[in-house]
């Protein structure tokens, strides 16, 4: 493969040179005149722009955009004027779109597989070196926060779906792709502008807030961690990750991608009877069971305030407590 092949090109483009899985994964749904589309669309440009740069006529052009649309590799706007396409910008939103297109095969998704495996870690190495902050963060389980008087807007998924414009649900892609874990696979829900995209493209599903809620409490339910972006307005996504599958978690260091909630878990020992019930429940290995009679004792180092542990116990013996003010997250 040489320096100038367009797939290591857009690979590149991306945020991984040095990639050896991406380009195939790339090459495998994209063609040679499709791939050219794809690298001319930066900046945005219109169907009459890209048939110029590519020299591609624009009827062809026309037709092409459209199927780049549903395989995720394009996106468009249209504040004024014609609408301007623009390409996929990062791995990961590469990864999320690409894995729900209709037409992708078990082999591409075991060529994700062998990405996340092999070539992530090291990927999310280097990206978190420029990362101002953790672009997305944990949104705690909010039936037990010890007083609601301290749970904001953004702090509470049910209020971000009640105040929602548009609702779809669509599939986790990391269980699409891995799915070890068995949980349940159509459960994120997003929100607003990616809701408009996913029943756009055919990967949502428009749901109702009352169907939302209920996709909430099965998510809960199944000890799956809410997470959003790490905004003060959640206009994208409610992702409800797993333990064995989320790519999140097979990061070196996930705190540099992923913010812990304002809450940890606090025991009220009088009431636990060490079960050990929330130990299984937890991810991060943020419990032990401990003392002579044994009661659950949390680590506040690792406790990232998911509150998943506080769903199962028999006792309601475990709460959210806040331990940090509401900070300045950008709009
Ligand atoms: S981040 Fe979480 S919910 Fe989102 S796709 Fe991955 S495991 Fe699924
Ligand atoms: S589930 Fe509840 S009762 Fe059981 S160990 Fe954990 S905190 Fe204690
Ligand atoms: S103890 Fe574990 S499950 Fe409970 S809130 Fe903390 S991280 Fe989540």
């Amino acid at each position: 493969m040489s320096e100038q092949n367009p797939y290591q090109e857009l690979s590149k483009l991306l945020g991984a040179p040095a990639s050896k899985i991406l380009p195939p994964i790339i090459e495998m749904i994209v063609d040679e005149k499709e791939i050219k589309i794809v690298l001319a669309a930066f900046p945005p440009a219109t169907i009459a722009e890209l048939a110029d740069k590519t020299g591609i006529a624009q009827e062809e052009v026309q037709t092409m955009v459209k199927t780049l649309f549903l395989k995720g590799l394009l996106f468009f706007s249209k504040k004024e004027g014609d609408p301007r396409y623009y390409r996929v910008k990062t791995v990961p939103q590469f990864h999320d779109s690409s894995i729900l297109w209709e037409g992708a095969t078990p082999e591409f998704h075991k060529l994700w597989k062998e990405y996340t495996d092999q070539e992530w870690s090291e990927f999310g190495r280097v990206v978190e070196a420029f990362l101002p902050r953790p672009p997305i963060r944990i949104v705690p389980v909010g039936a037990t926060i010890e007083s609601r008087a301290k749970v904001l807007a953004l702090d509470d998924v049910r209020e971000i779906v009640n105040q929602a414009r548009n609702l779809a649900v669509t599939r986790c892609t990391c269980r699409v792709v891995d799915g070890k874990c068995g949980k349940p696979v159509e459960i994120c829900i997003q929100v607003n502008r990616a809701a408009d995209y996913g029943i756009q493209r055919g990967t949502g599903r428009a749901i109702t807030k009352e169907e939302a809620m209920g996709l909430l409490h099965l998510a809960e339910k199944e000890g799956l961690v809410h997470i959003v972006d790490n905004r003060q307005k959640v206009d994208h996504i409610i992702c409800n990750c797993c333990r064995d599958c989320c790519i999140n978690w097979k990061l070196p260091n996930p705190r540099k991608f992923v913010d812990p909630s304002r809450f940890q878990a606090l025991v009220n020992e009088e009431e636990c009877i060490g079960c050990q019930v929330c130990l299984d429940r937890c991810y991060f290995d943020a419990i032990v069971i401990e003392g002579q009679e044994p009661k659950a004792r949390i680590n506040p180092e690792k406790c990232v305030g998911c509150g998943v542990c506080t769903v199962t116990c028999p006792t309601e013996a475990m709460a959210m407590k806040e331990v940090r003010p509401p900070e300045v997250i950008p709009a």
